[in-house]
């Protein structure tokens, strides 16, 4: 048996997607550029894909373009709006807790000579309003604030961050990869300018994803070519990606209600279990402010990446900071970022729930996880039972 407990760092696609796409890759092959009937039969597909996704969100179709997932939407949106600025200074504001696609790039424009502040979050992984309006100044051009995060899954508060920059009139970009398949995003209520999401975090398929910029946004292409995507971003447009991904989100919104009370049972369930008779247990992030499908809990004086193996071996896929942190034993900078014990950053795991997992399942994992806990802690040599 294997339980799949890695959804936040990527999804099994969706049985309806897979048909769908097969019909794009055998059938509907045009490149959607082509004027003749297959690249017509092509754009018409792509045309609606673009007309589901852009409504799913309050957005127009034009304002969506597609890329190659969350990694890029990202880079774009943070290079493409200080690139395009002609400002002489120019100030990014962001968080701590940013995946590494929003933080790298900044961390570029930084060698550019851009000034970046990086909010600090609370004890549960909020970043704070009065630190954002007290950074906002003359010189700032854009403020990217993670719709929730990838490893301890607390909610920003989208629609406060979106109303300060506004009424600044600063442009608002939000990375939502991890929020996509379990909140209902409405960009206009909500005042997002910039919005990254990707297929694979929701059931779709990997290597599609899109950014949404709102009407009269200009940012400079990330991706200089042939002029797809009205000219924004280059590339032949991967049809079958985005109907795929187009299917995925409907998908998500049909049944997005049932799926999170589902989740929420589960994952207090659990928590509750882990943290009342496991000992030395904390949990990471919010205790209801968080997705749904996120439990990220620290176990004292054990190494997080002993207990991933231990888990592995117990056929239990999880993950133990971020999966791109994991192979380097440098602590998480998101359990960093909270001010707990420098132990605490390390011995963290994430079980990410997916739409399909079960009460039964999580049973199970909790039932490994006690025997892998007190295994490891009786080979650490820090821990005194108390
Ligand atoms: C997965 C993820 C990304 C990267 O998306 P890719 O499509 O894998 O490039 C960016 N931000 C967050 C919050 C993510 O979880």
């Amino acid at each position: 048996m294997q339980i799949y407990l890695d959804n936040s760092a990527t999804t099994k696609v969706d049985k309806e997607v897979i048909l769908e796409m097969n019909k794009f890759m055998g059938e509907i092959y045009g490149n959607s550029s082509s004027l003749h009937y297959f690249g017509r039969e092509a754009l018409k597909y792509v045309n609606e894909a673009r007309n589901s996704i852009a409504s799913q969100f309050n957005a127009l179709p034009s304002e969506i373009f597609f890329t190659s997932g969350g990694t890029e939407s990202d880079n774009w949106a943070i290079k493409g709006v200080a690139h395009n600025s002609k400002q002489k200074t120019k100030h990014i504001i962001t968080s701590k807790i940013e995946h590494p696609a929003v933080l790298e790039p900044c961390a570029m424009l930084e060698k550019e000579g851009v000034s970046i502040t990086y909010l600090d979050v609370d004890k549960y992984g909020v970043i704070d309003i009065e630190q954002l309006k007290n950074s906002i100044n003359d010189n700032t051009i854009l403020v990217s604030v993670m719709f929730a995060n990838n490893e301890i899954g607390t909610i920003q508060p989208i629609k406060e961050i979106g109303e300060i920059c506004k009424k600044e009139g600063v442009l608002f970009h939000t990375d939502a990869v991890q929020a996509i398949d379990t909140q209902k995003i409405d960009v206009n209520d909500l005042n997002i300018d910039l919005m990254s999401f990707s297929a694979h975090k929701f059931y779709g398929p990997k290597g599609v994803g899109a950014l949404y910029k709102r009407s009269g946004v200009k940012i400079e292409p990330l991706i200089a070519g042939g002029h797809q995507e009205r000219g924004e971003r280059s590339g032949t447009t991967p049809v079958e990606l985005i109907v795929g991904m187009a299917k995925a989100l409907e998908l998500c919104a049909k049944d997005r209600e049932n799926i999170n009370l589902k989740k929420i049972k589960i994952r207090d369930a659990f928590i509750d279990k882990v943290l009342t008779n496991i000992p030395h247990t904390y949990l990471n992030g919010h205790k209801t402010n968080r997705l749904p499908g996120n439990i990220n809990i620290s176990f004292e004086f054990i190494e997080g990446e002993s207990l991933l193996m231990m888990l592995d071996l117990a056929g239990i896929a999880v993950s133990s900071g971020s999966a791109c942190a994991s192979g380097s034993l440098e602590a998480s900078h998101v359990i960093s970022a909270l001010g707990v014990k420098d132990e605490l950053s390390h011995s963290s795991i994430r079980f990410s729930m997916g739409k399909d997992t079960t009460m039964e399942e999580m049973d199970y994992v909790y039932e490994q996880l006690k025997i892998a806990v007190e295994r490891l802690r009786m080979l650490s040599p820090l821990y005194v039972e108390s």
